[in-house]
């Protein structure tokens, strides 16, 4: 038999659990989990491979207003992403709200005309089946759905059906990848990503979004040692003075835990260093954001 292959776009709201899912399939740290919304900045690419096939799947950042150039380019990557994908996979929380937001991705959804597999994330938190089916009914309202499909990325339930799903509407085609690549990310870049999930979810909200990673160097000592330099980009002193905390000690546990993290994905002992730096207005500036590799031209 033919083996299937193609492209998946992951939309949704941030925290909905779009990173948590990928994990799940993929059963390794590589698409990055925060408990503050849109850590996924770049389009991510994860690929799941079995003897069916091959599914690509495309994290997205949320569909949201653009306030600044950076979230210009975060609109445009997901709007160029639908474009070239199979199928759209939007993830909700189980929850029979439906937001301002919600509205407006199924607004852009309704045109696109491709398939579009709703997963409704989070169900372990739910009291009945009842209630599932509650949500499923409201959804239904909003658009056409080619499936529904409720699921908890967490427990890892139902999500082997979704990808049952997924195979059923994927077209017939090649491998795009070596059958163990689980990301395209590049591992400075995974690097820089693990540093910033573990600052964003170790500082408090007076620092949004407003910190990049820069890994300034990465190089192998020895076959099994590499040394990681990193800068910390933020905008101001005050963010400065807090992302090192008392005596350092904010900065430490950054480092330690995102250490560990690298560690564990690259199978190599790490010896990382970071520095924090203050860039005003980064989040403004083209120059500033293709340093941080966010390539606009690209879009
Ligand atoms: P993303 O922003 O859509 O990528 O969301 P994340 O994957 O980073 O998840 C956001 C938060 O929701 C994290 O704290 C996850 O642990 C949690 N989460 C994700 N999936 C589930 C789930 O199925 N059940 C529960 N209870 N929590 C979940
Ligand atoms: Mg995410």
């Amino acid at each position: 038999m033919e083996k299937k292959s193609g492209f998946v776009a992951l939309i949704g709201r941030p925290n909905v659990g779009k990173s948590t899912l990928m994990n799940t399939l993929i059963g390794q740290k590589i698409a990055i989990t925060s408990d503050k919304p849109q850590t996924t900045r770049n389009k991510i690419q994860t690929v799941y491979t079995d003897e069916r096939g091959q599914i690509v799947f495309e994290d997205t950042p949320g569909i949201h207003k653009a306030k600044t150039k950076l979230g210009e380019y975060m609109v445009g990557v997901v709007r160029h992403t639908l474009k070239d994908v199979d199928i759209i996979l939007w993830i909700v929380e189980a929850s029979t709200f439906i937001g301002q937001s919600d509205m407006q991705i199924a607004e852009n959804l309704r045109s696109l005309e491709k398939p579009v597999v709703l997963a409704i994330n989070k169900t372990d938190k739910l009291k009945s089946k009842e209630a599932v089916l509650e949500i499923i009914e409201k959804y239904s309202m909003l658009l056409e759905f080619t499936e529904i499909i409720p699921l908890s990325a967490l427990k890892a339930n139902n999500t082997d059906r979704l990808l049952d799903i997924l195979y059923k509407y994927l077209p017939e085609g090649p491998l795009y990848y070596d059958e163990d690549t689980l990301t395209d990310q590049p591992l400075r870049q995974l690097a820089a990503e693990l540093i910033r999930e573990k600052a964003l979810r170790y500082l408090s909200d007076e620092i949004p979004h407003g910190i990049a990673v820069e890994i300034v160097k990465m190089k192998n000592r020895t076959k099994t040692l590499v040394d990681v330099e990193a800068d910390i980009i933020c905008e101001r002193e005050s963010h400065k003075a807090i992302i090192i905390g008392k005596a350092g000690s904010m900065l430490k546990k950054i480092a330690t835990m995102a250490r560990k993290d690298i560690e564990n994905l690259m199978d190599i002992s790490v010896n990382l260093k970071v520095w924090v730096k203050v860039r005003k207005d980064w989040r403004d500036s083209d120059i500033q954001m293709r340093n941080f590799g966010y390539n606009i031209k690209d879009l």
